[in-house]
């Protein structure tokens, strides 16, 4: 379907009349007059170009297609797949067929957009507003998402891009979303869809293969290591293509309909991490390529940026993210019945059984008394009874002990190894010292927690109350306890210890999208021709993770949206 051939022009025209000495490989943009972006004066020419392979670029590819476009898909790393690739492939969408067709479950727009409003922007939840105190922005893009999210996976489930099921736990239940205990949730179970693998969840991997299978048996291309490094726009403003830093040179790419960006986040890019995110950020699960591109290419562009303080949150175990900015995993969950996490001081901060994103804000934390953030890195404690069914971190009886595990018979001896562990570990986090009470806090700590053991009842932090516990916290231990989620500590060790630090699965903020997908300048008008979507863009959750599958729900339904509307233009 490409031109490519037929229209490849000299390089050395296209420079001379760009005013370009060199072709250069910065992140830019570039502006053209009108005059030359008609001009023969590109590589290659396709209707659409998409910037990235993963969920949300190639949701945009198959948008693009089904919309008759030919498509280009530029992708820097030298594999398909992106974070998504690494992904649990689960995909969040409100009112979908089969939460109904499989569990009879109703969904309901009000309920919906409510439970939005709470958790996305609490602070400006009104429950007397029309708009449920979002912004007329916000509004319009959620009710775009509830209106188009279970259409375009149902679409894309029917052309055999994406088969689709209810996401299942282990027992066979669909998910609640996670914060199903607050009201306004409605305590609607299915919105989170797997992979259909022959009726089995699939992974984020078999999302990758569906989909990009799919583009390219529809004509899309698709190209590895392929960078785009720079936006060019002609004068006006419209995207008319991109410059791609390849193996064999820059290529210049024309996009006679529109450029759709699915490049990720910038949790690879240590200079934005400290700028933009609130708390100091080691790294993350994202692939190592998602280096924030797009904020510097825009940044020339006039283009409106939001969410930028906002990642999907992950706890990581601080050494291996030490060692690695891009780990493999986090630390979605933490394991355990007889398993506490504590801060500097001793003392806990939350239900630990509830999710990732939730339990890793609290890292955010900063105390004005002592000029510091007491839970900035934080200690997961757990005995031998923890370890008799193991999961989530903590190593089952038997196995090995990874290096990250600090041991100690006693807690003073476990104390002091924290502490010697933390000092090993000065030259890259500076002096993190526990408090001088942290062992008669944490004593005191776990009377109070085995206190909770025997009534069943965690009156602090409520721990393994919230629908969202018990889903992903199946004990395959049974004690007997009155609550399954909390046994008392040993009074006698061994004692184990594993120390946390704050990630992200990729950051969310970027330029900010209207309805189609369409990227806002300041002004809040959307650029022709310029499109984003997914981790890139400023993510409509704002400060909320909604439930499983949270991030490519949405990243996958607006991708889509910008790919057909992109295709509808005129060339
Ligand atoms: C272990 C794990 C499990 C997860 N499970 C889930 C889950 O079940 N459900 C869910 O919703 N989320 C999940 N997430 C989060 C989810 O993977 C990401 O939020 C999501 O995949 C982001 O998709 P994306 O398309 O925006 O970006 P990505 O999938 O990260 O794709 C971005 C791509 O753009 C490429 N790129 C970057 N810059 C350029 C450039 N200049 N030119 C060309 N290409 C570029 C990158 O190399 C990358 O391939 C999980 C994450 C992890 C790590």
């Amino acid at each position: 379907m490409s031109t490519n051939e037929n229209s490849r022009v000299s390089r050395r025209g296209f420079m001379k009349a760009a005013g370009l000495g060199a072709a250069s490989s910065a992140l830019g943009a570039l502006t053209i007059s009108s005059a030359q972006a008609q001009e023969d004066l590109w590589d290659e020419e396709f209707d659409v170009v998409v910037a990235g392979s993963g969920g949300a670029a190639l949701a945009g590819a198959i948008g693009a297609l089904h919309g008759g476009a030919s498509v280009v898909i530029l992708e820097k790393a030298a594999f398909i797949g992106g974070t998504t690739g690494k992904s649990g492939g689960g995909s969040w969408v409100p009112n979908n067929k089969w939460m109904k067709s499989e569990f009879g479950q109703q969904d309901d727009k009000e309920t919906f957009l409510r439970y939005v409003a709470k958790v996305s922007f609490p602070e400006l939840y009104n429950d007397k507003s029309p708009t449920f105190g979002m912004t007329d922005h916000h509004w319009a893009q959620l009710n775009a998402f509830w209106d188009n999210a279970a259409p375009v996976f149902e679409k894309l489930d029917e052309v055999g891009a994406l088969p689709a099921k209810v996401f299942t736990s282990w027992d066979g239940k669909p998910a609640p979303d996670y914060h199903g205990q607050i009201a306004e949730n409605g305590q609607i179970l299915g919105r989170q869809l797997a992979v259909n693998v022959d009726g089995k969840n699939g992974s984020g991997a078999d999302m990758i293969d569906f989909m990009s299978i799919y583009a390219e048996d529809n004509g899309a291309e698709i190209r590895t290591e392929n960078r785009v490094v720079k936006i060019v726009r002609e004068e006006g403003g419209r995207v008319v293509g991109v410059h791609v830093e390849t193996a064999d040179g820059v290529n210049r790419i024309r996009a006679k309909k529109g450029v759709i960006f699915g490049t990720g986040g910038f949790t690879h890019n240590p200079h934005m991490r400290t700028q933009f995110l609130r708390t100091p950020v080691l790294g993350g699960c994202a692939v190592p390529t998602n280096e924030g591109d797009l904020i510097n290419m825009s940044a020339e562009l006039g283009v409106k940026l939001g969410n930028l303080n906002e990642a999907w949150n992950q706890q990581v175990i601080l050494e291996q993210v030490l060692e690695f900015s891009s780990v493999p995993s986090g630390v979605f969950f933490l394991g355990g019945d007889s398993s506490i996490a504590v801060n500097k001081f001793g003392k806990r901060m939350y239900d630990e059984k509830y999710v990732y994103p939730e339990r890793t804000r609290s890292h955010q934390v900063y105390d004005q008394w002592t000029g510091e953030y007491p839970n900035l890195y934080q200690i997961f404690i757990f005995d031998d009874g923890a370890r008799e069914f193991g999961g989530y971190e903590i190593p089952r009886v038997g196995a090995d002990l990874p290096k990250h595990v600090i041991t100690g018979n006693t807690l003073e001896e476990l104390a002091e190894n924290i502490q010697a562990r933390f000092d090993s570990l000065s030259e890259r986090i500076g002096t993190y010292k526990l408090d001088d009470a942290f062992l008669d806090n944490l004593k005191e700590t776990i009377t109070r927690y085995n206190g909770f053991a025997e009534t069943g009842v965690d009156t602090d932090f409520h721990r393994g109350e919230a629908p969202i516990d018990a889903y992903f916290h199946y004990i395959t231990v049974d004690k007997g306890n009155k609550n399954p989620y909390i046994a008392a500590i040993s009074d006698t060790g061994p004692y184990y210890a594993i120390l946390l630090g704050a990630g992200t699965l990729d950051t969310k903020g970027g330029p900010v999208f209207d309805t189609n997908g369409q990227v806002l300048d300041v002004k809040d008008n959307p650029i022709p021709g310029f499109y984003v979507a997914g981790n890139a863009s400023a993510s409509p959750s704002g400060k909320s993770y909604l439930g499983g599958g949270g991030t490519l729900g949405l990243g996958i339904t607006f991708g889509y949206l910008a790919g057909q509307h992109a295709a509808s233009q005129e060339a």
